[in-house]
């Protein structure tokens, strides 16, 4: 069969909202054109939030809100840097509605974030930053779990320590 590269996900502890736009920032310092990150997790979880701080990093115009009706936006960002374009993939029932978003128009010089992208992740590039949400079990607990794994030769190992999670302070 063919060899997909996938690593081991890296693990962050993300203990309020403020520390995942900071997660999103640090990410998004690493991050280039063509780059796709699909965002898993509940709703509520932080997908949203965590792309608020990519386009932060990225320097894109806000607000960024879901795309809940849109399904599609596309954030302008800072000169040198890709765009961000921010799909909420939870209506999209098949591959056709995917493709009505003509996200290939804009995929190779953009970053691309898909929130509950599980589905959609295979067409949409074989390279991708896979990051999943997790709530904590108790409810007044606002800790988030995240988790990352780099699919396809983009994200060798080298290219995930790079972006720095170990050193980040949350
Ligand atoms: P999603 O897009 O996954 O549905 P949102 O990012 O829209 O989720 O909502 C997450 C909500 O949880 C926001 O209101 C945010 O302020 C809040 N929140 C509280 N703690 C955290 C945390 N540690 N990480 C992310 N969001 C948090
Ligand atoms: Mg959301």
């Amino acid at each position: 069969g063919v060899m997909l590269a996938r690593q081991l996900p890296r693990r962050v502890v993300v203990p309020a909202a403020d520390d995942m736009t900071a997660l999103g920032a640090r990410l998004a310092a690493r991050l280039r054109p063509g780059d796709v990150i699909i965002a898993t997790g509940d709703l509520g979880a932080g997908k949203t939030t965590l792309t608020q701080g990519i386009g932060e990093g990225l320097g894109a115009a806000g607000p960024i809100i879901s795309p809940t009706f849109v399904l599609s936006r596309i954030h302008h960002a800072a000169e040198g840097r890709p765009d961000l374009v921010h799909v909420d993939a939870y209506r999209l029932s098949s591959a056709d509605e995917l493709e009505d978003l003509d996200l290939e128009e804009t995929l190779d010089r953009s970053v691309t974030v898909v929130e509950w992208g599980e589905n959609v992740a295979e067409i949409l590039s074989p390279d991708r930053l896979q990051i999943t949400v997790l709530r904590s079990a108790d409810p007044d607990d606002d800790t988030r779990t995240v988790l990352i794994t780099g699919v396809g030769d983009r994200w060798t190992q080298a290219d995930l320590d790079e972006l720095g999670l170990d050193d980040l302070e949350l």
